[in-house]
């Protein structure tokens, strides 16, 4: 089977997507859940649900079978996620899985921001596994700026300690597509994929888009990292504390790389900024 972990997740209900979409059968397709009764709606379409927690290594002993093609969809608890991934990566190893993909982070062992080091460790446990891998190496989603406009429409300011930063991000889905397609194709074991948008954006070129859509002023602020901090005091630190690093990364370029594997991965140009921040919009009215 095909499987796909984190199938409850919003990256992962899309790979799922992606594979039916492509003509993948449903019966060839497993999802692999936390919580059976978020799955419904897959399992009414076909979809084998297996039931695994990272947490808890035991359960992920019927998760895999041999011959398996395996996405591991990197999990959401920074900091627990290298004992997470490699209760998963033992499970995939013992069970003899035949492709282990994995949702890594842009620039791989290059990434050098505190929200890398997860990742750099993951993928360092899949090659001394000696399982047959695939390099997701995901830049930043769209989404994570365009599902959060609601503050930057109150204020009037997209608030960021990027200076002339770029983010070269592209859509979930077009993430979701690319992984559905290293699933699905031969010719992508031992890869490693730089995946990002066709375009980096600069803050306040995003601003500018949001201005030019609502009719609205809309600015960039770039502020001081202690500042922004201080401006992120709703969310728990830590997370606050990422976010404000990940911005000092983008200042570095190190989410503005355009490899094109994107594009060609998925046979056409990633979504633009324009059409994301469209679209958001439209959900925001
Ligand atoms: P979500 O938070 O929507 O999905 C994360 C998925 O991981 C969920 O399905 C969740 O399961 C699953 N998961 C978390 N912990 C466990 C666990 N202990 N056992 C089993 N499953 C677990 O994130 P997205 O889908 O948006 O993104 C996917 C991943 O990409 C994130 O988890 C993160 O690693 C990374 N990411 C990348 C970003 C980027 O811009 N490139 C931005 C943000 C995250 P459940 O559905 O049960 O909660």
């Amino acid at each position: 089977s095909i499987v796909v972990t984190g199938a409850t997740g919003k990256l992962g209900r899309l790979v799922v997507e992606a594979l039916l979409d492509s003509g993948t059968p449903a019966a060839g397709i497993a999802a692999v859940v936390r919580d059976k009764a978020r799955a419904a709606d897959l399992a009414e379409r076909g979809v084998e649900l297996r039931v695994a927690d990272y947490d808890r290594p035991e359960t992920l002993a019927d998760a895999f079978e041999a011959g398996d093609r395996v996405l591991l969809v990197s999990g959401n608890e920074v900091g627990r996620r290298i004992p997470q991934h490699t209760a998963v990566i033992t499970a995939a190893k013992a069970a003899g899985v035949a492709q282990l993909a994995y949702t890594g982070v842009l620039g791989g062992p290059d990434a050098d921001f505190d929200l890398a080091a997860d990742h750099r460790a993951t993928e360092r446990a899949i090659l001394d596994s000696g399982l047959p891998y695939t390099f997701l190496r995901n830049g930043w989603y769209t989404e994570n700026y365009t599902e959060n406009l609601a503050p930057v429409l109150a204020h009037g300011a997209v608030v960021a300690n990027a200076g002339e930063g770029r983010v070269a991000s592209a859509a979930r889905a077009d993430y979701a597509a690319a992984a559905a397609a290293v699933l699905t194709q031969d010719g992508h074991l031992g890869k490693a994929y730089e995946l990002s948008g066709d375009t980096a954006w600069s803050f306040a070129e995003y601003a500018a888009e949001i201005a030019r859509r609502t009719g609205r002023d809309i600015a960039y602020s770039d502020v001081p990292a202690e500042t922004h901090l201080a401006i992120l005091t709703g969310l728990p630190e830590p997370f606050a504390a990422i976010l404000v690093d990940v911005d000092r990364a983008i200042a570095r370029g190190r989410l503005a790389g355009t490899s094109g594997d994107l594009a060609r991965l998925i046979g056409r140009p990633t979504t633009p900024l324009a059409e994301s921040v469209a679209e958001a919009l439209r959900h925001q009215a």
